[in-house]
């Protein structure tokens, strides 16, 4: 099946790049983005939509909206990931006597690296292929460097990592596993970023540094398309998603503005930002209007913890245009929702991902939410990745 993609746009100025070409950032907007702020001259993949919703009348495929031909996709299947139904005993839903609401669960943590970060890599990967680049380097801090080392390693590609020292032992096992090329960093997540910038600058090479390259917000849209679909062809009314960079909760929101633009759909779901605590800097710039960096990100949640995150900017917009929400959860929260989660529903969630179920209670309790609204919780990373967070 053949790409739909037409050209990628600047979010900020509207200058168009061509896409058979290697771009990052708007070349005005972004020239004096230096690590350490939120990205500036963020680029949008923009699609031919009226044939992707001809083909879709004709037969429905999340496919349609691949920004790279699926022929070059790395051999490792990422995606189609379960969707099914769940009760939450106790969760009163509205302020009402009414409990136990049905709800649906998205389980990412079912990627071949364990997380959602696949989507963009496999999207990155198949990019790279496509360009006929060899190499791939990016900053993480954790499960981008893992799901990159692991799709690189399908596709018989050179991978390298830096990241901070710091970063969660069993995720730096996960990627020397793949036989990537581990930098430590002596500093922070935006050291890491501005060294994997400058590497990139002297070699050869793609960068997959989150919201950087075009195809890591792109990539993680696919996730919404498929929640459409499984669930009935229905936009549910609100997604709860766990908010670090602000990659994913743009993905998805681009996944279903882009459905409305090929004319599939008509409205577009409530989105819930659930951040850490001492990691909330979309969260303050959604209440207060001013952007502010997170002063000292503390929480267990390690990979929802950042200090700037890349998609500030476009973050705030999704959450303004769906009518969403932002709201803050404490590590004592995660954990005790992370225990619930596998004990009602089966699922081993990361830290991360369970905030999302600590934030939908803070949110039923705030009546944020109507007791016949369809919810999706998003759950975007395997807990295995971590048990060393969990509280028994
Ligand atoms: C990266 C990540 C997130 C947060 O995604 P952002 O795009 O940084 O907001 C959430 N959960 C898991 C498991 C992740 O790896
Ligand atoms: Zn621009």
């Amino acid at each position: 099946m053949k790409s739909y993609l037409l050209k990628y746009c600047c979010i900020e100025c509207g200058k168009e790049f061509n896409s058979k070409e290697l771009h990052y950032l708007c070349d005005e907007c972004g020239r004096d983005y230096v690590p350490g702020i939120p990205l500036k001259g963020v680029l949008e993949a923009v699609f031919d939509y009226e044939e992707i919703g001809r083909r879709w009348k004709q037969k429905p495929d999340p496919l349609l909206f691949s920004a790279v031909n699926p022929k070059f996709y790395p051999p490792l299947p990422v995606g189609n990931t379960p969707f099914f139904r769940v009760r939450i005993p106790g969760l009163k839903r509205g302020g009402t006597a009414s409990s136990d609401y049905p709800m649906g669960i998205k389980f990412d943590g079912l990627n071949p690296s364990g997380s959602y970060k696949d989507r963009a890599s496999q999207l990155v990967v198949a990019d790279a292929l496509q360009k006929e680049i060899t190499e791939i380097v990016t900053a993480s801090t954790g499960n981008a460097a893992c799901s990159l080392a692991c799709l690189g390693a399908s596709a018989g590609l050179k991978v390298v990592i830096f990241a901070p020292q710091n970063a969660p032992p069993a995720k730096l096992i996960q990627i020397q596993v793949h036989n990537a090329e581990l930098h430590k960093v002596d500093g922070s997540y935006d050291d890491a970023f501005k060294a994997a910038l400058e590497y990139t600058k002297m070699h050869n090479c793609m960068c997959r540094n989150t919201g950087y390259h075009p195809l890591t917000i792109d990539g993680k849209k696919s996730a919404g398309i498929e929640i459409y679909i499984q669930n009935g062809y229905k936009v549910p009314d609100w997604i709860v998603i766990p908010v670090g960079d602000g990659v994913i909760l743009t993905g998805i929101y681009k996944a279903f503005l882009d459905l409305q633009r090929a004319g599939i759909t008509k409205n577009l779901p409530h989105l819930l930002c659930v951040q850490a605590e001492s990691s909330d800097a979309i969260t303050s710039y959604w209440e207060t209007g001013n952007y502010h960096d997170a002063e000292n990100p503390v929480t267990i949640a390690d990979s929802i913890k950042v200090k700037t995150p890349a998609l500030a900017h476009w973050s705030v917009k999704a959450l303004i245009e769906t009518d969403g929400k932002g709201i803050r959860v404490s590590d004592a929260e995660i954990q005790e929702a992370q225990l619930e989660l596998a004990k009602y529903t089966g699922v081993f969630a990361e830290p991360s991902s369970s905030a999302t179920l600590a934030g939908l209670k803070k949110a039923v309790n705030k009546r944020w939410l109507k007791t016949d609204n369809d919810i999706v919780l998003l759950i975007t990373g395997h807990g295995l990745k971590d048990p060393g967070a969990v509280k028994l």
